[in-house]
């Protein structure tokens, strides 16, 4: 695709968009009487129009069924855990009996580190990126201390060359090789918030490995937003959360991916309960826990049926979209801002999101050296919904299900006229 700075350019790339007609799927938030532009879902994503029948159907089961919606009812609860798998399985590249969903992403982050990271003598330190998203720095920190070590000694941070912002692969593998002999675990981000740097996931599993390690991945800004191929890397486990690019609204039930050689492995340490328990015997009630060999495994209690109700509402999205014709639209997407932005010859920011596509997903993290702020706020004032950090910096994520041309044209006609 070859961009001009037009609005028609931006008008016949929508026209030719076979995605673009899922913006009618979504609700928008209105500002000055109109729907607005929406480039924040990679912090929470917006509400997909079959979301509230899908509750409604739930509350109706409760209701009208009780104690019977557990195995009665179009879905049963019982089971409630496993109607995201078959699509969730698709976006995050692995089978189905290794993807479950549970509580919330932090809370996973936990479980799943307690399952694998055994810290030994010698080989006990956790590796992650320096600037990691601050609820998994402190999970981190607390596992750590909970082994009565010293997260000064036990973590390891990668951070960025001096005067740069993103991490260099090379880097990060001759850290993992160099600490060989002392590494539990590898932690990254498969994509890092601030940023929008998405790692080399398989190179970085691959050292991990070699290096004696296992390799963990919080994907909270991947699931939904780049196609990954978790079991073909061999990543030993992945969580992630399912409000950002999934749409399945605030506080709901979180991923997890366990790769097969250890899900089907009852033997896997975990923190279990009855819901992780094979459902012949669970409501036997009996001594002994027996995991299901699969990835549900890690579940512990009862199906959070309204914390996945939308979840599965939203992937239904996922699937008739099809998650590699979504990347196909976000990286044209994604570059088409980001040219648009190299026009703006009187702005002084910089993008410290990599400038290659296989290197990030839908966001670009705009520097700005001054009027970051104001910037901001002119975007709210004309309906663009877009997020800003201290110091200067705004990201933007036009998310392909329902951000369009005309939509990243529109941030920049902002720019454009008005700095
Ligand atoms: C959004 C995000 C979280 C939030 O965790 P919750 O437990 O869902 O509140 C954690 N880690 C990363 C990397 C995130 O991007």
């Amino acid at each position: 695709m070859s961009f001009t700075t037009d609005l028609d350019f931006a008008l016949r790339a929508d026209a030719e968009d076979a995605l673009a007609p899922f913006k009618n799927e979504f609700h928008f938030p209105q500002k000055n009487g109109k729907d607005v532009i929406y480039f924040c879902g990679n912090s929470l994503g917006l509400q997909p129009r079959n979301v509230e029948g899908a509750i409604q159907a739930e509350l109706d089961t409760w209701k009208q069924e009780a104690i019977g919606g557990y195995f009665g009812g179009k879905n049963p609860w019982l089971f409630y855990q496993d109607y995201s798998k078959p699509t969730l399985a698709k976006i995050v590249g692995c089978h189905e009996k290794e993807v479950t969903v549970m509580n919330t992403l932090t809370v996973n982050l936990h479980l799943l580190m307690l399952s694998f990271y055994k810290p030994a003598d010698g080989r006990y330190k956790i590796m992650m990126e320096a600037g990691a998203f601050p609820s998994d720095q402190y999970a981190v920190e607390t596992l750590v201390k909970h082994f009565g070590l010293d997260p000064a000694d036990a973590i390891i941070e990668i951070a960025p060359r001096d005067g740069e912002k993103i991490l260099h692969t090379a880097d990060i593998l001759s850290s993992i090789e160099q600490h060989s002999s002392e590494l539990a675990l590898t932690l990254f981000s498969g994509m890092n918030y601030y940023t929008g740097q998405l790692f080399d996931m398989q190179a970085i599993t691959n050292a991990a490995h070699k290096a004696g390690a296992t390799a963990g991945f919080d994907l909270a800004h991947v699931a939904g937003n780049v196609p990954v191929k978790l079991h073909d890397w061999n990543v030993d486990f992945a969580v992630w959360c399912s409000y950002k690019y999934l749409n399945a609204g605030p506080g709901a039930a979180g991923g997890v991916y366990v790769h097969e050689r250890f899900a089907s492995d009852s033997n896997t340490p975990r923190l279990g309960g009855w819901w992780g328990n094979d459902e012949k015997t669970r409501f036997k009630m009996e001594k002994g826990f027996v995991p299901k060999t699969d990835a549900s495994g890690w579940n512990i209690s009862t199906a959070q049926v309204f914390n996945m109700v939308s979840l599965n509402a939203s992937l239904e999205l996922f699937d008739k979209a099809g998650i590699a014709n979504l990347r196909a639209k976000s990286v044209q997407l994604t570059a088409y801002l980001e040219y648009l932005l190299q026009q703006l010859p009187n702005l002084r920011f910089e993008v410290i999101t990599p400038a290659d596509a296989g290197s990030r997903g839908a966001q670009l993290s705009l520097f700005f050296k001054e009027r970051g702020k104001e910037i901001h706020d002119k975007m709210i004032e004309n309906g663009i919904i877009v997020d800003y950090r201290e110091p200067g910096v705004i990201r933007v994520a036009p998310a392909p299900m329902y951000c369009s041309f005309e939509d990243v044209f529109r941030f920049y006609e902002i720019l454009r006229d008005h700095f």
